[in-house]
Parts: C-alpha cells; sequence; structure tokens
C-alpha cells in the first residue's frame, strides 16, 4: 500500500454542522409574514377548531380499514377536517372544499393530498427505476410533471419521496425508493422535493413534498413489512437520516412519521427524531403527518393500552397530523382540557398546518381550476420525459452472445424473427408499478405493441409461456416451440408490479415466481441467443440467468412508456446507461447487503487497503461456508454499449487544502473552494459514442468511528466519443471528508483518506492521503 500514498499534512478542526441553505427559504414556511397570518388566524379558533386541523381522513376510495367515518362532509362543515386524501377529481375536490370555505365558522381550506409516488396520470418509471438514472434534473422534471397534473385536481400535497435507505431486497418497498446510498438518496430526495414544490410552493401547480417514512423503516428486520428496526444513532444519523436532512433542507413542507418501532420507541411516537432532531437540530417549520394509523397502533406496539393514551404519546412526541385513525378527533379535546397535553403544545402544531395552508396560497386559492384538469394530463412533453426515463433507468447487466463473440445487444436494425415471450410482454397493470395513481392501463404501450410496430407482424411470434405466478404445460410447450423456430429470443420476466411490489409485499424468497424460471431455462435450452428483459421492484437472485443468459437488462417497472423506451433501447437507438443503486445479491442469505458496510475485524477480502496487516488466514474470517460475500453485481454497476477505461485516481497537488477545513461544515455552495480536488482520464474504448456515470468514492480510515469500505461522496454523467478521452474532476467540500464521531458530531477528523473515481463501487485503484492535525 506504501506506494499509494501521497502524504499531505493538514490541520484539522472539529467543526460542527452549520446553518440551513437559502432554498428553504423560498417555500413561506420560514416567512414572517405567514407567521403573521397564522397568530391571527389561531387567536379566533376555538379548542374543535384547532383539533380539526390535524386531524386528516381517507375520504375516496380506497378507504381503507379502519378509517370507520362516512359522515365527513358533516365534519368539514363543523370545521373538524384538516386534510382529506384520496379524492382524485377537481369536482369532488372542489365540493369539499366548498363546504370547508363556505359552510365552516372560520372558512379554513382543506388540504387534499394523494399518493402521487411516480407520476399521477403519466405515470413514470418506479422511484428505485428513477433513481437508477443517476439523473436528479430528470427526477426532478418527472416530478413536476406529477405536480403539474395533480394540482390541477386540487391537490396540493404528495405523500412522496420516499427516502428510507433500504439494504435489503426482501423489503417490498425497496421500490419506492432511492436505494442503499445515503448520498445518492440525498441528491435524489432534493430533486423530487424541487420537483414537486417548483419554485413558489404558493403557485397553484405545486405541491407539498412529505418526506417518508420518517425514520429508519427500511431496515425492518428480516426485510418483513412494518417490522422492529434496531439501528444505532451513530447509524441513523450516517445512513438513514441524511436524506432526510436533504428533504428538509430542499424545503419540504411534510415528513410522515413511519410504522416501525425504532430501538423500542415507535417512530410515530418518538421525540428523539421527531422533536431533538427535525425540530430542534434542523429547525423543521413544517407539518409531520402520521402514517395511516401509526397513531392508533401505538397500541400493538405495547406503548399504549388504549386509544387516548396513544393520542397523548403520539401528539407529545411530535406528531401534528393523524392520518385515518381518528385518535386525535377523539381524544385531543379532552386530553388538553385536563391538561395532559398544553394547551401550547396544540397551538405548535395547529401552527404548522396552517403555516402550511398559507404557504401553499390555500386561502387565496382554494379550488381547483375545473377547465385546467383534463388538459393538464398526458401532455406530449410529460410523456416524452415517460420515455426518456425509462431509457435512462434500463442498467444492462450483462451482454455477450452475439455473433463471432460480441455482445448480443443491441440488435441488428433486422434481426431476422423475433420470438417475444414471457408474462411482462403485455402486462400493462404491471408496467405501472407499485403506485400508479391516476396512471390507466390503457396508457401504456406494452412491449409487444411496441415490438409490433417496430419490427411487424410478421417478423415477430408472440406466446406468453407462462403466467406471473402460473401456467401450464402447454403454454411452455408452445413458447419453446415459438423459441426454435425464432433467430432471436426475447423474454419479458419477473414480478407482478402491483402485486409483488410495494407496501406489505415481502419476499422471502427471490427468484422468479411461479414457473418462469422453468420457462427460462427451457428457452435457452433451446440455443437461441436470448435476451432477458427483467421486469421487478427490487434485484432478484437468479444466479442461474446470470451464468445462462447471454444478456440480460433489468427493466424494473417502466411506466407507461415501457414499450417504446425498450424497442429504443435493443434497437440501440437508445444506450442503457443506468446504474445499480442497490447491491443484487446472488442469494437471500447474503441479505441484507450493501456496498458501504464496515470492513470488520476479519475481513475476507485481502486487498491492501481491506487487510492492512497482510493477514493470511481465510477460514476465520468474516464470510460463508456456502456463498460468497461479494454482491451479484455491486452497487454503481452498470453495462453500456460503450466501453470505458479508467485512469488512475490523482489527487490533484496531491494535498488537501487544510485551510478550508477550518470553515464551517455546511452544504457547499456555488463558489466555494475544494478542500480537495481529484480527477481521473475516462476514455470510450468502444465504437459508439457513449454516456458514463463516472463515480466518487471514499474511505476514511483510523477515525474514532469506523468508517464504511467505500462511500458515495459525488458522481458526473460524462459523453465520450468513441476514442475520446476526458479528464474528469471532482472538487470535495469538507462534509465530503466529514463523518459522524463517536459522540455523534459532525466533524473532519485526522484520517487516512483513500479517494477513488470508478465506474462502480467495486472497481477502481484508490489514492490516498494523510489528514493529520
Ligand atoms: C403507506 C404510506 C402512504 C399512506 C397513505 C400507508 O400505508 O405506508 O406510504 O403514504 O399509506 O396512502
Amino acid at each position: 500500500m506504501g506506494k499509494l500514498i501521497t502524504t499531505a499534512v493538514v490541520s484539522v478542526l472539529l467543526i460542527v454542522h452549520g446553518a440551513p441553505v437559502q432554498s428553504r427559504e423560498r417555500t413561506g414556511l420560514y416567512d414572517p409574514a405567514v407567521e403573521a397570518r397564522v397568530d391571527a388566524l389561531l387567536g379566533r379558533m376555538t379548542l374543535e377548531e384547532k383539533v380539526g386541523q390535524v386531524v386528516q381522513y381517507s375520504a375516496g376510495q380506497p378507504t381503507g380499514p379502519g378509517t370507520g367515518r362516512t359522515d365527513y362532509e358533516d365534519m368539514i362543515a363543523k370545521g373538524q377536517i384538516g386534510s382529506l386524501f384520496n379524492i382524485s377529481t377537481a369536482k369532488e375536490i372542489n365540493a369539499s372544499q366548498r363546504i370547508a370555505v363556505e359552510k365552516s365558522r372560520l372558512g379554513i381550506p382543506i388540504i387534499f393530498g394523494l399518493d402521487v409516488i411516480h407520476g399521477f396520470r403519466t405515470v413514470y418509471p418506479v422511484p428505485l427505476a428513477l433513481a437508477s438514472t443517476w439523473d436528479p434534473l430528470l427526477v426532478e422534471q418527472a416530478a413536476r410533471v406529477a405536480a403539474r397534473e395533480a394540482s390541477s385536481t386540487g391537490i396540493r400535497w404528495t405523500f412522496s419521496p420516499m427516502v428510507d435507505i433500504a439494504r435489503d431486497a426482501r423489503w417490498g418497498r425497496m421500490t419506492e425508493g432511492a436505494g442503499e446510498d445515503p448520498y445518492l438518496g440525498s441528491v435524489m430526495a432534493a430533486a423530487y422535493v424541487r420537483g414537486y414544490q417548483g419554485m413558489r410552493l404558493d403557485a397553484p401547480d405545486s405541491l407539498a413534498a412529505c418526506a417518508k417514512h420518517y425514520v429508519g423503516y427500511g431496515a425492518a428486520e428480516g426485510g418483513r413489512d412494518y417490522n422492529t428496526t434496531e439501528i444505532s444513532e451513530h447509524t441513523l444519523r450516517q445512513v438513514y437520516l441524511p436524506p432526510f436532512r436533504a428533504a428538509v433542507d430542499a424545503g419540504a413542507g411534510t415528513i410522515m412519521s413511519a410504522f416501525n418501532a425504532l430501538n423500542g420507541v415507535p417512530t410515530s411516537a418518538n421525540p428523539f427524531t421527531l422533536r431533538q432532531i427535525l425540530r430542534e437540530e434542523w429547525g423543521f417549520r413544517g407539518v409531520v403527518g402520521s402514517d395511516w394509523e401509526s397513531v392508533r397502533e401505538l397500541i400493538h406496539h405495547g406503548i399504549a393500552n388504549d386509544r387516548e393514551t396513544a393520542a397523548r404519546k403520539g401528539f407529545l412526541a411530535g406528531v401534528d397530523m393523524d392520518m385515518a385513525s381518528s385518535v386525535y378527533h377523539d381524544h385531543l379535546a379532552d386530553l388538553v382540557k385536563s391538561g395532559e397535553v398544553p394547551q401550547a403544545r396544540l397551538d405548535e402544531s395547529v401552527r404548522n398546518v396552517l403555516r402550511l395552508k398559507f404557504a401553499l396560497g390555500l386561502f387565496e386559492n382554494p379550488y381547483a381550476d375545473e377547465a385546467r384538469e383534463a388538459g393538464a394530463m398526458l401532455r406530449p412533453d410529460g410523456v416524452a420525459l415517460a420515455r426518456k426515463a425509462a431509457e435512462r433507468s434500463f442498467v444492462l447487466l450483462r451482454n455477450s452472445g452475439g455473433p463471432l463473440n460480441a455482445p448480443l445487444l443491441p440488435l441488428a436494425a433486422r434481426p431476422g424473427a423475433i420470438a417475444l415471450i414471457g408474462p411482462q410482454a403485455e402486462d400493462r397493470a404491471s408496467m405501472l408499478g407499485s403506485w400508479a395513481g391516476l396512471g390507466r392501463v390503457e396508457d401504456v404501450v406494452t412491449l409487444r405493441d411496441a415490438l409490433a410496430e417496430r419490427v411487424g407482424a410478421a417478423n415477430l411470434v408472440y406466446q406468453k409461456g407462462v403466467g406471473m405466478t402460473d401456467g401450464t404445460d402447454a403454454e411452455l410447450a408452445a413458447a419453446v416451440a415459438a423459441a426454435r423456430q425464432a433467430d432471436v429470443v426475447l423474454l419479458a420476466l419477473g414480478e407482478n408490479g402491483p402485486a409483488m411490489t410495494g407496501e406489505a409485499t415481502s419476499r422471502a424468497h427471490l427468484g422468479l415466481p411461479g414457473r418462469q424460471q422453468e420457462l427460462l431455462e427451457k428457452v435457452v435450452a433451446t440455443g437461441k441467443p436470448v435476451v432477458l428483459i427483467l421486469f421487478s421492484g427490487r434485484p432478484l437472485t437468479l444466479p442461474w440467468a446470470f451464468e445462462q443468459v447471454p444478456a440480460v437488462l433489468a427493466a424494473w417497472l417502466p411506466g407507461i412508456q415501457a414499450g417504446p423506451a425498450l424497442v429504443r433501447t435493443l434497437f440501440g437507438e437508445a444506450d442503457p446507461t443506468g446504474k445499480l443503486v442497490v447491491s443484487w445479491p446472488r442469494s437471500v442469505g447474503q441479505l441484507p447487503l450493501y456496498y458501504n458496510a464496515l470492513n470488520t475485524g476479519r475481513p475476507a477480502n485481502k486487498s491492501d487497503l481491506t487487510n492492512p496487516l497482510g493477514d493470511s488466514d481465510d477460514t476465520y474470517v468474516s464470510r460463508y461456508i456456502d456463498e460468497r460475500n461479494d454482491p451479484q453485481f455491486p452497487f454503481g454497476f452498470g453495462l453500456s454499449y460503450a466501453t470505458f477505461r479508467y485512469g488512475a485516481t490523482a489527487i490533484n497537488g496531491g494535498e488537501l487544502k487544510a485551510s478550508l477545513l477550518k470553515t464551517a461544515l455546511r452544504e457547499p455552495a456555488a463558489g466555494d473552494e475544494a478542500a480537495l480536488t481529484v480527477s481521473a482520464d475516462v476514455t470510450n474504448t468502444g465504437a459508439r459514442p457513449g454516456e458514463e456515470v463516472v463515480q466518487l468514492y471514499v474511505r476514511l480510515m483510523g477515525t474514532s468511528v469506523a468508517q464504511p469500505i467505500r462511500a458515495l461522496k459525488g458522481f458526473q454523467r460524462v459523453a465520450l466519443a468513441p476514442g475520446e478521452t476526458k479528464k474528469v474532476t471532482f472538487n470535495l467540500h469538507p462534509n465530503a471528508l466529514a463523518l459522524w464521531n463517536d459522540r455523534n458530531q459532525w466533524v473532519v477528523e485526522p484520517a487516512r483518506l483513500a479517494v477513488w473515481i470508478s465506474p462502480d463501487s467495486a472497481q477502481g485503484t484508490p489514492a490516498i492521503v494523510e489528514v493529520r492535525p
């Protein structure tokens, strides 16, 4: 390792987290003029009207379990409801709003919400796929289209983005987030918030964003949804909190508390996360809403024996608004009267809700413009963006098996007879993923439709082969026969979008469901060139496929433009440039699996960095005796139709700018000088122009708390012509070199720093620099 070390002696100061960035100031949530209006209104409210503002119900379909109310119109007129969700037409929303504004004593408008997760009517790829684009601007644009469409109906609050870090593919909600990395997760969280909330929150086409599920929900033990989580404060701060912090700093109007218990304290009654971190440390001024009945569920958790206690505990801990369970409606007024909940605490939550409503301009513009609604949906620019998003989200996992050992993809312009096989080729609902919003199956262009249009019906045979979870021998045989007749086979297999991904869809087995593996093996046995197009909301453990199938494309659940995006990609009009945002497991036994792990004292993988003592034992090391440690494909991995070569990572000038480490740590701003500049040459060694997502990783060694063997700190998308080389340079702000120390302070510590510029989290040779006080 010695030869790698470039030594630089630098001074380091202990530095704590600085002031929030300016961007959230534009929301109106931090505006004294808004505060004056909130106070004036609050002064006129009765106790019952105040409680009404912190009550939220699902009004339309689906109403879900436990709502138990059909009298919400009467309640609105009495000022007993602050928010409604699950209504999604301008006519219905305006009808309810009219009651609030015209019939209730104070005329306080309702805020209408919905789960607008990956599009509203124009359905985009699922969030895990959107993150795989590594293109935050594209994600922001998709969120903007969703906001434009949803707001046209009067919805002004989306329960998105889900920013839960997910390290376990068994957890079905992995599909709703940006994967396993806190840095990428933070970048994506901020992109969604900017997209939904737009330039101004009070513009009629803006939605308040909601970062959820606060916090640690993705760490559910065993990947089983809603399960318990145990997360140290260090890991909470270093891994699970950063995307929430990024959403708050980007101005997110709301946060949703989660279902899970965190270290024994349910997150919907957790004063440490809800009050100390969110309000006191981060200065959040928006609304904390509960998840669906999560306050009532405190009884199931075992920290309350009745609904009143659940209401008191959730509310005192800092959950402003109760979603769907009615426990605030039923008990909060009495709790205030008895003094168990201080009046000032109620006022604080009501202020948070009113502040959001003023900031959204709801008092000035309570109604949706019914004339705008129809014209807002499925506009060509939004649909074109759906195709582009899908194209950029595909991750090419394998590409071999073409003539003369060339890659099989892209297909030749005239590939001969194509057999398209598999249930996903024409399953419209599956393409819409787990949260389809108002997406309709008829909006989806399937792979089968798009392919038939492209190659002509005469060159295409379609066989379903098997169903998603069922299938007959006859169907299977017909598919194999079709494969035998073809020059190339496209197999469209995977998980059923709505049924097998998303909430409450944890899986203990991550193979292809039903008889799909059998179909795959029989088709591959024909000896024909096979492209497996894998549709899923998470990585699937398919070791056989990754050995035997020449070309595999992870298509995720691509949204309404699935077909055109896939066809353009298969034929090379679009390059797959997506990269994995989760480590792809070989087997379920490896889970949880994540690249940014700690090294342990007995590392199995022996490199200069992981094994500085040169230990040679291979038995008493951290490993499985029957499985490899490394993933099938690492975080950050993705092939392209171009190929790239990376030169060595170089630290410019060979040193850190120590003086810059003395400035307060805060978000980097434009014009900031970098504490460290690193670069590497990247060359397109292929015959086609290509785009590469160049990634920057660091490792800190010798710190007070053990740090991950690699941690992403930056990425850039670089376009390269064939043969072209570009020097790719990253400027590292002191934040990139900071960590949460053994006293849970955010600091730069003396350390040995390794830096990689690499195509994924597993490749590359680091440059090393010493950071010494
Ligand atoms: C989910 C949330 C969602 C809410 C409202 C809950 O079951 O956990 O993510 O926003 O329902 O639909």
